[in-house]
């Protein structure tokens, strides 16, 4: 399987990225922030708890998220031919639950990318993805600021963690849209080069 993590801060445009990696690369996108939105909207237990933290811009706790992840690899590892996980693991408990979930299936992350963008320009994409998003994490500076300093205290030692296993591949993420794309689909195809499945 092809396993990938989109990594980067908030507003650095995993979303529309992990998007158009999945249409060329034919795998399955994971985004927490999408699975954690749609049980919000359904007023579910699990959406009432997550909606707490998110519409004040904080982390949800690890065990929420990655209960949902263990969910979703139940129900898709062996029939997909890859992953690319968008927002998640945000905390390095839940990239080591994330590498023993991948393990109990006998396989594991291939390859980390990470977008990189200064922080002016992330908050002025957020505030602008604010007017027409709905979301209430988006209209306001201070949450946005919130979001950044939880990136920047727990969510960026996960890069760290995967480090060690020589699997991360920084990428500039500006630029345009198709730019981006194409640098990131140029990591995938140099990096997944004469490697066994
Ligand atoms: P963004 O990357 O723009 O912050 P997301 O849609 O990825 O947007 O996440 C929105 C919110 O959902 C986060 O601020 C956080 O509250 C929650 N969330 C999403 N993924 C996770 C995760 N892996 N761990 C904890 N909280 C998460």
């Amino acid at each position: 399987m092809l396993n990938i993590i989109l990594f980067g801060p908030p507003g650095s445009g995993k979303g529309t990225q992990a998007y158009r990696l999945k249409e060329r690369y034919n795998l399955l996108h994971i985004s927490t922030g999408d699975l954690l939105r749609e049980e919000k909207a359904k007023g579910s237990p699990l959406g009432l708890e997550a909606k707490k933290y998110m519409d004040n811009g904080l982390l949800v706790p690890d065990e929420v998220v990655i209960g949902m992840i263990r969910v979703k690899l139940e129900e898709n590892v062996g029939k997909v031919a890859g992953i690319i996980f968008d927002g998640f693991p945000r905390t390095v408990a839940q990239a080591e639950a994330l590498d023993q979930l991948l393990e109990e299936k006998e396989t594991c992350i291939e390859q980390v990318l990470a977008l990189e963008v200064g922080e002016d320009e992330l908050v002025r994409r957020l505030l602008e993805r604010g007017k027409t998003s709905g979301r209430a994490d988006d209209m306001d500076e201070e949450k946005i600021r919130t979001r950044l300093g939880e990136y920047h205290t727990k969510t960026a030692l996960v890069a760290g963690h995967y480090a060690q296993t020589d699997k991360v591949a920084n990428v500039a993420g500006e630029g345009t849209i198709e730019e981006i794309t194409e640098r990131l689909a140029g990591e995938l195809d140099r990096g997944s080069n004469g490697e066994e499945e």
